[in-house]
């Protein structure tokens, strides 16, 4: 199984490496002594930090391909010279990475994802696999309470190394994408830079409900043959993404994903193991506390797993509000997620964006109404998106684009979505034609 760690570099190494590597220059090496002790092996993830005045910054990941015992088995992989691989006494491990095309960079972390990122506790000088995470450590003020600096020692750990859980080292690994895809973007090199990538939103906490279906699903299944595409655990998936129960989230259709269950169901574990070594005193987390109150009676936990699917399909705030009618033509479950890809906030102010730019306005694809004009300022910018393939050819996992999306007033969104098979815009503009020209007759 893959392992994940920080690496820490002084601020005089961070700063030599910005300085001297030179644009080919590739982040495929580091050194500490402490490797091999603290159980790093092929294929485990290292990523290069530092934390200059109080700021944390990622300069890169290296994944590992083997590590050397000295600085004399290093050069002969690397065939250069002592002094480039900044050993000068020669006590210390050689860890060589895969081959890369990347070299140093240094972005900036914000403050929202360092309060995301959690590590394995160090005992008897090992680190230990426990449900007690660590945050990072930041400096006080006066009184005792956090500034929004960190601690200089905090990511030392041993011999600079510090182990931390997959889900941190995903986001600390979207983070670098972002900022190599920007520096693509800007076709500029990202070494000697500091990027202040868009940092990767959050998703929402998990709720009671979406962990109870969850550790059903544990209580159900054997853990050794759940993989994170097993069917079950994709299925979980795509009952929790069609649960509406982050309505504010901007992509619900892939908000916890086959990935994010399995990390759940892998939380769940660690509970049981340390109930084994009865080391769970107190409940902190929402998991810990759902694990404590219903992994002794699995069958009020099956039936509430029950009741949040069937209940959770009616009661969906979305389809409640939207229409007076009552009529959903479609089925309701169809029905929402065609209103939740038309809502994708992101999305729908693409489009408008892309609108306006284009014409300079913004009107009814099918009347031309203009909210703008009709209303004055109230209704500046205002119009409605719907999505115009049918429901039928709508899949789990296809993503929405701005081509997708007709821009309509209010009175024709809902025509279009009153009869089945829902109209197409150019259909219902035909009807709209031939009324009227009836009417003139
Ligand atoms: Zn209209
Ligand atoms: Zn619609």
């Amino acid at each position: 199984m893959t392992k994940y760690f920080t690496h820490y570099r002084t601020n005089e190494e961070w700063e030599d490496e910005q300085k001297f590597s030179e644009p080919e220059g590739v982040l495929n090496h580091a050194c500490s002594k402490k490797f091999r002790y603290m159980g790093i092996s092929k294929g485990d993830w290292i990523f290069i930090v530092t934390i200059l005045k109080g700021k944390l910054f990622l300069g890169g990941k290296i994944v590992v391909d083997r590590i050397c015992k000295n600085r004399t088995e290093a050069q002969k992989i690397f065939g250069c010279d002592v002094d480039k691989l900044s050993d000068r006494n020669n006590n210390q491990e050689h860890l060589i990475g895969e081959s890369t095309e990347l070299g140093m960079c240094s972005i900036h972390v914000a403050l929202d994802m360092i309060k995301e990122l959690r590590f394995f506790k160090i005992e008897k000088g090992r680190p230990v696999i426990t449900s007690k995470l660590l945050k990072l450590v930041f400096e006080k003020d006066k009184y005792g309470s956090d500034t929004d600096k960190l601690d200089r020692q905090t990511l030392r750990g041993l011999s600079g190394l510090r182990q931390l859980t997959e889900e941190s080292a995903l986001l600390l690994n979207n983070l670098l994408e972002e900022g190599y895809k920007l520096s693509n973007q800007n076709n500029t090199t990202l070494n000697n830079k500091v990027v202040e990538a868009n940092q990767p939103e959050q998703d929402p906490p998990w709720v009671r409900d979406e962990l109870i279906l969850i550790l059903n699903l544990y209580f159900q299944h054997s853990q050794d043959n759940l993989t994170q595409n097993h069917p079950k655990i994709i299925e979980v998936s795509e009952i929790l993404n069609s649960l509406s129960i982050h309505p504010e989230s901007s992509d619900q259709a892939t908000l916890r994903s086959p990935g994010d269950i399995y990390m759940q169901l892998r939380n769940f574990q660690r509970f049981e193991l340390n109930d084994e070594q009865s080391e769970l005193k107190s409940s902190n987390s929402l998991e810990e506390k759902i694990w404590i109150e219903l992994s002794v009676n699995k069958e009020n936990l099956n039936n509430l797993a029950k009741l949040i699917i069937t209940s959770g399909y009616l009661n969906s705030p979305q389809v409640n509000v939207v229409d007076e009618e009552e009529e959903f033509p479609e089925g309701k479950i169809a029905y929402r997620e065609h209103r939740r890809r038309e809502r994708n906030r992101k999305l729908v102010k693409k489009a408008k964006q892309a609108r306006k730019s284009r014409d300079g306005y913004l009107r009814c694809e099918v009347c031309n109404f203009d909210f703008h004009k009709a209303y004055g300022d109230v209704g500046e910018d205002y119009i409605e998106c719907h999505h115009t393939k049918p429901v039928s050819q709508l899949k789990p996992h296809d993503k929405t684009t701005i081509r997708d999306l007709a821009l309509v007033c209010a009175n024709c969104h809902r025509m279009l979505h009153r009869k089945r098979p829902w109209l197409h815009p150019l259909e219902l503009k035909e009807i709209i034609r031939q009324v009227q020209s009836s009417s003139h007759q």
